[in-house]
């Protein structure tokens, strides 16, 4: 596949292309390390990263300090901030189609699919910011005393670290809410996607944020990992692998700094006796394999009644089978390579451990034999698939999906809860209100009948190992807040609760 029309010379500026933004100035990093930047289709290097080194972490994490200490940002109002955050929200706007074009160039989003959630972006600073001009930011409560002033408190300085799959839209939750407030960020994004987040400094710095309240770096996991550690850091808030989670949840413990991770998933879509076939079928097309299925919310476990298990499998791979594979570039393509090579190994060791244990494929299987270059693999659809198997415990991130057959609803419940994740999950029936009484027994941050909504005023997450915290909503922000009694000895009065 040769197709690659993006230049990273012609249509990102010189501040984005080899410099970082910290406290407000765009610099040159101190480290000559960089990382090349493989097109997921042709497998050509199209752009350098610069990466930074331990003194750019310090510097970034130095300036968010400062921002935090002595600067205006915390101790603005919310109103105030809300301004701010609606000029950032206008100045990305007019880059969304640029930021999509990224998505796609870094890491082979469909052109379809990253013109879809480009926008979560200027939706999310659009929440935060209306949400910061709302908020009770100070409460006043009677006491025996007197009255105890409820202060929220920004948290300090927050370290936003991404993974690679979604960097903006991901990005955008951490950042509304953690400006919204009042925190200082450093923001460190991996290797692999260090473009947008620039692009989102670039629009910070036309708003007006003042300087050292948005950092951004680039750095790979070991400076990760030395950025979390610093004492300086109040706050880390994180989404990537459980795996890095849990190292960075044991780094913050030592000095008991806040953490929130977005981790990992295996979500299930059961499909309950009374569901319409076609309208399930439409939405499972949609959200099984989203992005090739390298997205956390993917319901890549299908459990279906077993009296159904035979047409249900029919059909399913056949819409399956019938997705348009190919070039990311094109509109009509719904399913494009994998990220990286490294993406392309994993997938294929979980579809050999598949067929190993004892699973039939039913549709894909294999690397994508059409094109000459890119990371291809056709989407696959295991079934005769049991609770025990790889395939349906571990998150493959890729686009694999098993179908699992269920007796009755209780072993339903029961197939879907037995996961060590619990971040998403689905219910397809013709009667919703049975649709949700099932979804409270399934034990995941986020449940929706029939289909998959993600709004950014309701809160996002994981039970179990798919996380600690929420973003998105009110309790996003909270996870940026301290509380804060003060205690008066004065009756409260009409004046002090106005
Ligand atoms: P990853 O954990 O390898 O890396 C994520 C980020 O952490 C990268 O920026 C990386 O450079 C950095 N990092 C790695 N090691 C670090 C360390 N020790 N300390 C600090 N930073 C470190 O994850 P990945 O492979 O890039 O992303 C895929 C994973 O992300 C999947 O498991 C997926 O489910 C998860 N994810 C979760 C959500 C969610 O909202 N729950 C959303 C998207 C992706």
């Amino acid at each position: 596949m040769s197709n690659f029309p993006f230049d990273p010379q012609s249509e990102l500026s010189e501040d984005v292309l080899s410099r970082f933004y910290i406290d407000g100035q765009w610099v040159q990093g101190g480290s000559s390390a960089s990382f090349s930047l493989v097109s997921p289709s042709t497998e050509v290097a199209f752009a350098t990263a610069r990466l930074a080194d331990t003194g750019d972490v310090d510097r970034a994490v130095n300036a968010a300090r400062k921002a935090f200490d002595t600067g205006p940002w915390p101790r603005m109002s919310g109103t105030e901030r809300a301004a701010c955050l609606r000029r950032m929200s206008e100045a990305l706007g007019l880059r969304i189609p640029l930021l999509s074009r990224i998505w796609t160039a870094e890491v082979g989003a469909p052109v379809g699919f990253a013109d879809m959630f480009a926008p979560t972006a200027t939706a999310m600073l659009d929440y935060y910011a209306g949400l910061a001009s709302t908020f009770a930011f100070e409460e006043v409560r009677s006491t025996r005393n007197g009255q105890a002033r409820i202060i929220r408190q920004p948290v300090g300085v927050a370290a936003l670290i991404a993974p690679w799959n979604a960097q903006l839209p991901i990005l955008s939750y951490k950042l509304g809410a953690a400006l919204a407030a009042g925190c200082t960020v450093v923001v460190k994004t991996p290797p692999e996607t260090p473009f947008d987040a620039l692009v989102v400094a670039e629009c910070a710095h036309e708003a007006g944020l003042p300087p050292g309240v948005l950092n951004v770096i680039a750095a790979d996991a070991a400076h990760g990992a030395y950025l979390v550690a610093k004492r300086e850091v109040d706050k880390v808030s994180f989404t990537g692998s459980t795996a890095t989670g849990k190292l960075i949840a044991k780094t913050c413990a030592d000095r008991l700094a806040r953490v929130t991770l977005e981790l990992g998933g295996k979500s299930a879509a059961i499909v309950l006796d009374d569901a319409e076939l076609d309208p399930t079928l439409a939405a499972l097309a949609q959200v099984t394999m989203p992005f090739s299925g390298q997205i956390c919310f993917a319901q890549t476990r299908i459990l279906v009644p077993r009296s159904r298990e035979r047409a249900f499998i029919e059909a399913y791979s056949a819409v399956i089978g019938g997705l348009e594979v190919g070039d990311p570039w094109s509109i009509n393509t719904q399913i494009g390579p994998l990220a990286n090579r490294r993406q392309l190994d994993r997938v294929m060791g979980y579809i050999e451990a598949g067929y190993t244990e004892g699973a039939r494929v039913v549709t894909g299987g294999d690397r994508s034999r059409r094109f000459e270059t890119g990371f291809f693999v056709e989407p696959t659809v295991f079934a005769g698939v049991t609770p025990h198997m790889t395939i349906a415990r571990e998150e493959i991130f890729g686009p694999v999906v098993s179908i699992i057959a269920y007796d009755d609803i209780d072993q339903a419940i029961e197939i879907a809860n037995d996961t060590d994740f619990g971040l998403s999950g689905t219910v397809f029936t013709s009667d919703v209100e049975r649709g949700s009484a099932i979804a409270r027994r399934i034990r995941t941050g986020n449940v929706s009948v029939n289909g998959l909504e993600i709004a950014p005023n309701a809160p996002f997450g994981g039970f179990k190992q798919s996380g600690i915290g929420r973003e998105g909503g009110p309790e996003g922000l909270g996870a940026f807040l301290e509380h804060q009694a003060i205690y008066l000895p004065v009756p409260v009065t009409r004046a002090t609760t106005e």
